[in-house]
């Protein structure tokens, strides 16, 4: 029998409803509006659609959003100015500031800039801290809808074994922290890693956050686990795209190479991991959706700390 195909689709909506009903209620309430800043700079075409859903989604669901285009030679002491105001203002709940950003921008810095209580992508050293800690923070959007398909798709984590491959700062390392929380047996995979199938195939939930479309293949799931694909890589090349996808979507695939240049794949190779997985996130339509609907969270969790204190 194939995998489930868990629809990130239909958990996002639900995010998003509960979230346009909080935002009502803040308005009815307490007359606050929340407010999300995003600056991105340059034109990277990855980034340009991601800040566009962001900006979109939150205009659907009753935030303010502003997001400010800056040029590829923007300055760094020119961005820090721009977040330093962002901090400033009171109106301003959320700040995003959309990586990567150019190479000679110095992102540590502007990250850390960024004011604490307004940092909804939770990437900043007093976030992370306190989320390693267990304390109420600002969490990473990606790994905290990770976890919100996990639990509405009524999958068990207490005491199953999570297996990570990634280590990133934004995926792989707060994944691991929210899923220790959430009291899985945790274990991280990185280059390094000697023999990766036969750590992966301990896995009950295996996620995959490595930026290589289709590494995970049938060898490194075990039967039946779930297997959450974070990936997201553009394909450009017909041959591996007919390695990665099944009779069920090749058609499509090959049309938006040929018509786009390009189609969308996960860390996962889909056609495998259908057969060997019991559930499995797809790319597009999985986790992605998640991150944009974990921002909204984000910024009027934010919203409600700093203005109703
Ligand atoms: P990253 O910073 O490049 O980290 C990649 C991780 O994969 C590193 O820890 C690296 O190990 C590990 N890795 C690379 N090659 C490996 C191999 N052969 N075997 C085992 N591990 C290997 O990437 P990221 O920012 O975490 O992103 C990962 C993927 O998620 C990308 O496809 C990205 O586009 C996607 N993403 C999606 C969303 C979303 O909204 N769905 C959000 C963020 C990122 P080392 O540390 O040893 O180098």
């Amino acid at each position: 029998m194939g995998a489930r195909i868990l629809s990130g689709k239909e958990i996002a909506e639900a995010i998003k409803l509960e979230a346009a009903a909080e935002v009502e209620r803040l308005r009815a309430d307490h007359g606050v509006t929340p407010c999300l800043a995003v600056v991105r700079v340059g034109d990277d075409p990855a980034s340009a659609v991601y800040v566009g859903n962001k900006v979109k989604t939150a205009e659907a669901i009753g935030i303010i959003s502003e997001h400010q285009h800056l040029p590829d030679d923007t300055s760094q002491a020119e961005l820090i100015r721009i977040v330093s105001e962002l901090n400033a203002r009171e109106d301003v709940d959320g700040i995003l500031v959309q990586l990567p950003l150019p190479k000679h921008v110095d992102d540590r810095e502007v990250l850390e800039l960024i004011d604490p209580a307004k940092d909804v992508d939770g990437f900043h050293p007093i976030n992370v801290g306190r989320l390693s800690q267990g304390e109420d923070s600002l969490v990473p959007c990606t790994p905290a809808g990770v976890i919100e398909i996990l639990k509405r798709s009524g999958i068990e984590i207490a005491g199953q074994n999570a297996v990570i491959v990634g280590r990133s700062n934004i995926v792989g390392k707060p994944m691991a922290i929210l899923l220790l929380q959430e009291n899985a047996t945790v274990t991280i995979c990185h280059s390094r890693t000697r023999d990766l199938p036969s750590v992966t195939r301990q896995a009950d939930i295996l996620v995959a956050a490595i930026g290589r479309a289709g590494f995970i293949r049938g060898e490194h799931i075990r039967e039946g686990a779930t297997v959450i694909d974070v990936g997201i890589n553009s394909v450009s090349d017909p041959e591996l795209a007919r390695e990665l996808f099944g009779n069920d979507e090749i058609d499509k695939r090959l049309a938006a190479i040929e018509n786009r240049g390009s189609t969308l794949a996960g860390d996962v190779n889909p056609k495998e991991a259908k057969e060997r997985a019991g559930n499995f996130t797809p790319v597009p339509g999985g986790v992605g959706l998640l991150t944009v609907a974990m921002l909204m969270k984000n910024t009027i969790k934010a919203a409600r700390k700093r203005r109703l204190r």
